[in-house]
Parts: C-alpha cells; structure tokens; sequence
C-alpha cells in the first residue's frame, strides 16, 4: 500500500536521519515530496511510504517514539472546470465513473465520491486541468 504522511520534527528530532533507518530497518520505499525543516529548530516534511501495512504501521510508531508527530493525508482529486472545453477525454479514461459526460447538455461532471485517485486523468486531460491535493 502507499501512504501520504506529513511528519512535524521537534527541534530534537532534526538531528537524526530518519528516512534512512525507515529504508533500513523497517524496509519502506520513501520519496520525499516536500520539505521544510532547519536543524535545531524542527520543521514539516511531507513523504510518500509504498510498504506493506505492517512495515508502515511499525515505522510510524518508530517516528512517534521520537516524537515526531505523523498525520495521514488522503489524496483528492480536483479540477479547474472554469477552461474545461468539454472534450470527453478524461471522462473516456476514468475507470470509476467519477468523471461522465451526458446528455442532455454533454457538459462534464465530477463525483468526487467515486474517485479512486487512480490519477489517469491528470494524463488525458489535453488542457492539463487536473491536480492532486493533499489533505489531512
Ligand atoms: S483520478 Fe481516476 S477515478 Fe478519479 S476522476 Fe481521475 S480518472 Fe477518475
Ligand atoms: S479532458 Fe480536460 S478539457 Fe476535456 S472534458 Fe476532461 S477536464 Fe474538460
């Protein structure tokens, strides 16, 4: 599974490097997306986990054990419908339903119940009008 974290360091926690012992000793592939951190003063770092549940759950409990404070993200899905033209693209690529266009006006809809943040429409739209947000 993946999982979006952002991790809150106290000014003690900036010292370490934790994303190497999470890759080392609890085996998580990390990317880190973004962040802002001053040694001795702490920071937030935003990060990525692929892992199993398990591996994840133990590294989160690793990281609160030295008192960073981890909160999960869930990713959603928006899109700029004010330069949307219509063309169906998206709606043609989304494997959910979340996106359809229908008569009797042909104008594009969004369920954003439905999205399964498969991502896929952040690629077909021609006008680039999708974008992933994170939040807590
Ligand atoms: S992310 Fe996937 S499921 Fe969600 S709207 Fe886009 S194509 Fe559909
Ligand atoms: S692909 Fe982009 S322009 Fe086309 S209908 Fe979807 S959001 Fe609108």
């Amino acid at each position: 599974m993946e999982k979006k974290l952002l991790l809150s360091f106290p000014p003690e926690a900036t010292f370490q490097s934790f994303a190497y012992e999470l890759v080392k000793d609890y085996d998580l592939r990390i990317n880190i997306l973004k962040a802002e951190i001053e040694i001795g003063k702490g920071g937030k770092l935003l990060m990525a986990i692929e892992a199993p549940e398990e591996n994840i759950e133990r590294g989160i409990e690793y990281m609160k054990s030295h008192g960073i404070q981890v909160s999960s993200l869930a990713n959603k899905v928006f899109y700029d419908n004010s330069r949307c033209v219509n063309c169906g693209s998206c709606a043609s690529s989304c494997p959910s339903g979340a996106l359809s266009i229908t008569a009797p006006d042909w104008k594009l809809k969004f369920d954003a119940e439905k999205c399964i943040v498969c991502k896929l429409c952040l690629k077909s739209c021609p006008m680039k009008l999708f974008s992933i947000e994170f939040t807590e």
